[in-house]
C-alpha cells in the first residue's frame, strides 16, 4: 500500500486534494500533516474521517526533530507539500512568519525525505506545490510558461519561488525525483474568507461593503479549486520527473469584471433585484507590490498529460456561491474568530 503524505490537508485546496486521493484509490494510505493554523479547519474534511485508508497528524513543519521523527516513523513513498502561509496580505505585515513555513518548513520536508530513502528513490517521489505568483507580474500580453524566469514581488510569492528553487536543487545535488506545478488563483468551496470570492459573497450577504484595491484593473487568471485538485491527481501519476508544470483555467478576469458578475449571480440568487449587490462596492488604497497581471499558460499540462479544466467560470462561480449560502454556518464559525480582529485591522472596518 503506497504511503502518502499531504501537508496542507486541513486548508483549502488541500482539502480538495486529501478527499480526492482518499476516495479515489482506496488502496492509498493518506496522511494528513496540519498545525492547524487560522488556515486550516478539520470540518473542510469531516465527510472522510473515519476512512479506512485516512490518517490525520497535527504537526508543524516547521519543526525539524518532529518531521524527520514522523518520517522515520511512516516511510512515506511520497509527499503532495500544501502546507504554507497562503495569504498575500499577512506576508506584507509579517513576512518572517512566510519564510518559517514556506521555506524552512519545505526544507525539512525535503531533508527528512533524504533522510529516510537515502539515494534509493526508485519509484519515490516529492511533489511540490506552487503558485504562479513567483513568476512576478505581465503586462498587457503574453503568459507565463513554464521557462518564464521567476521574479517574485511580494514577501509570500519570494518565499514560494525561494521553496521552488530547493525543491529544485535537491533534484539537481542529491536526484531527488521531484515534480512542480505553478497554479493560478483558485476559487471555489472551504476557501478562508479572506480571500477575494468568499469574502465578498458573505459581506453581499450582510450587506457589507465590497473593498476593491485600486482601480480594480488587476487581472488574475482563475480556477476552480476541484480542477486544480484533478490536475494534481493528474501530475502526480502522469507527471515527468524533474519536470515543472503549470495550472490555470485560460480564465483571466479584471478584478472589478469578475466582481461585477459575482453581484450579477448573487443578486439573482438572493432575489434582491438587479444592481443591488454592485451598490457596495467601495474602492480601497492599493496593496505595496501589486501585480498587473498574471496568466498562465497551461498548453504543456493539457497536451502532454491530457488535463483540461472540467467548469467554465460561470459555472464554477455558481456552484461556489450556492455552496457558502449553504455553508452558513461553516462561515460564521471562521469569522467569529481570530479572523475577525484582522479583517477589522486590515480593511480599517467595524
Ligand atoms: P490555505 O492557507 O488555505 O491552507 C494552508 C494549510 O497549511 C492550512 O491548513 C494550514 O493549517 C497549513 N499550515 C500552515 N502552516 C503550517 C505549518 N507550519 N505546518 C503544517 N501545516 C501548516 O492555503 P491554500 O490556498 O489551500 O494553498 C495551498 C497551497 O497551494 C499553498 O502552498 C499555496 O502556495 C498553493 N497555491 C494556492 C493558490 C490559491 O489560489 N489559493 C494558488 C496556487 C498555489
Amino acid at each position: 500500500m503506497m504511503k502518502i503524505l499531504i501537508t496542507g490537508g486541513a486548508g483549502f485546496i488541500g482539502s480538495h486534494v486529501v478527499r480526492l486521493f482518499v476516495q479515489k484509490y482506496p488502496n492509498y494510505q493518506i496522511f494528513n500533516l496540519d498545525a492547524l493554523t487560522y488556515a486550516g479547519n478539520l470540518e473542510n474534511i469531516k465527510d472522510i474521517e473515519s476512512a479506512h485508508n485516512y490518517t490525520f497528524i497535527k504537526g508543524d513543519i516547521v519543526d525539524e526533530v518532529f518531521v524527520v521523527n514522523l518520517f522515520k516513523k511512516y516511510q512515506f513513498d511520497a509527499v503532495i507539500h500544501l502546507a504554507a502561509e497562503s495569504h498575500v496580505d499577512r506576508s506584507i505585515t509579517d513576512p518572517l512568519a512566510f519564510a518559517k513555513t514556506n521555506i524552512l518548513g519545505t526544507m525539512n520536508l525535503l531533508n527528512a525525505f533524504k533522510v529516510i530513502w537515502k539515494d534509493n528513490w526508485q519509484h519515490k517521489l516529492f511533489y511540490h506545490i506552487s503558485t504562479d505568483e513567483v513568476f512576478g507580474a505581465l503586462g498587457e500580453t503574453g503568459l507565463f510558461t513554464e521557462t518564464t524566469p521567476y521574479a517574485p514581488n511580494s514577501p509570500y510569492s519570494a518565499s514560494k519561488a525561494s521553496s521552488d528553487h530547493f525543491v529544485r536543487a535537491y533534484g539537481e545535488t542529491y536526484n531527488l525525483p521531484y515534480v512542480i506545478s505553478n497554479c493560478s488563483n483558485n476559487y471555489g468551496p472551504n476557501q478562508f474568507p479572506e480571500k477575494l470570492i468568499p469574502l465578498f459573497i458573505n459581506n453581499i450577504v450582510h450587506n457589507k461593503s465590497l473593498p476593491v484595491y485600486g482601480d480594480g484593473k488587476y487581472t488574475r487568471d482563475w480556477l476552480y479549486v476541484i480542477d486544480h485538485a484533478n490536475a494534481i491527481d493528474t501530475i502526480f501519476h502522469k507527471g515527468k520527473i524533474r519536470e515543472t508544470y503549470n495550472i490555470g483555467g485560460f480564465n483571466e478576469w479584471q478584478n472589478i469584471d469578475l466582481i461585477k458578475l459575482l453581484c450579477q449571480q448573487m443578486d439573482e440568487k438572493l432575489g434582491s433585484g438587479k444592481g443591488t449587490s454592485e451598490q457596495l462596492i467601495t474602492y480601497v488604497k492599493d496593496r505595496p507590490g501589486h501585480d498587473l497581471r498574471y496568466a498562465i499558460d497551461a498548453t504543456k499540462l493539457s497536451q502532454e498529460l491530457g488535463w483540461k479544466p472540467s467548469v467554465t467560470f460561470q459555472e464554477g462561480l455558481s456552484k461556489t456561491i450556492d455552496w457558502y449560502l449553504a455553508n452558513q454556518a461553516w462561515l460564521h464559525n471562521i469569522i467569529n474568530g481570530a479572523y475577525q480582529h484582522y479583517y477589522q485591522k486590515q480593511y480599517n472596518q467595524e
